[in-house]
């Protein structure tokens, strides 16, 4: 089989997708990318992720050919094609229709610097992308062109797009996205939430490099 490795990630994240509530049911998805190969992993449509076998991962190119896989792929897989055009250099991307980031793609507003743990997706604020209909190649458009040089996007009336140079870090990602878009909304339930400015992101990043265990 093609690409073992990023099948077995998507059939392990999807498990972690649905037991930490970013999705459910059989909504969301989830692909790995491979620069050299030129073709992505990604979960096939409208199977429960607690079933979800390495095996039932599709291979695609970013054209849309199927190259390996008896699955019919997840519907996004043009949204997730579109994502990898942008960032050659990411190697996953993470869909989720997760509750307060999709509430705030309700009401079109974007993701605020209302908590530090933004401060990986590469932007300042997070925007909503104009709607389209799921599944549909204008959907891709519209959020690869609002994404631009950041890792995250919402979708409007839809739910939130990540990319990150691994499962891993798209994955944790998609959970720090949605951790500060609860915080926004619940900020913007009983008042009105102070923003951190660019400089003190800019901080926030500074610091971050020097985060974690040394190798
Ligand atoms: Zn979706």
């Amino acid at each position: 089989m093609l690409m073992e490795e990023a099948r077995r990630a998507i059939a392990s994240y999807g498990r972690q997708m649905s037991g930490q509530g970013l999705s459910r049911g059989t909504s969301g998805n989830l692909s790995c990318f491979d620069p050299e190969l030129g073709y992505m992993a990604i979960s096939p449509s409208g199977l429960d992720y607690f079933s979800t076998e390495p095996e039932d991962v599709v291979i695609m190119d970013l054209d849309g050919h199927i190259v390996e896989g008896s699955r019919k792929p997840s519907s996004e897989h043009q949204l997730h094609a579109g994502i990898y055009r942008l960032h050659p250099d990411a190697g996953a991307v993470v869909h989720t229709h997760s509750v307060y980031c999709t509430t705030l793609a309700c009401l079109r507003q974007p993701l605020r610097a209302v908590h530090y743990a933004m401060a990986n997706a590469g932007a300042d604020e997070i925007p909503c992308a104009e709607y389209a209909t799921y599944g549909t190649h204008a959907l891709a458009e519209n959020a690869a062109r609002a994404m631009g040089s950041g890792k995250a996007v919402l979708l409007a009336n839809h739910g939130l797009v990540v990319c990150g140079g691994s499962m891993a870090e798209a994955f944790a990602m998609a959970v720090d996205m949605e951790f500060t878009a609860e915080i926004q909304w619940r900020c913007m339930a009983i008042g009105t939430p102070v923003v951190l400015t660019g400089e003190e992101m800019a901080d926030v990043r500074r610091q971050l490099l020097g985060y974690g265990q040394k190798q």
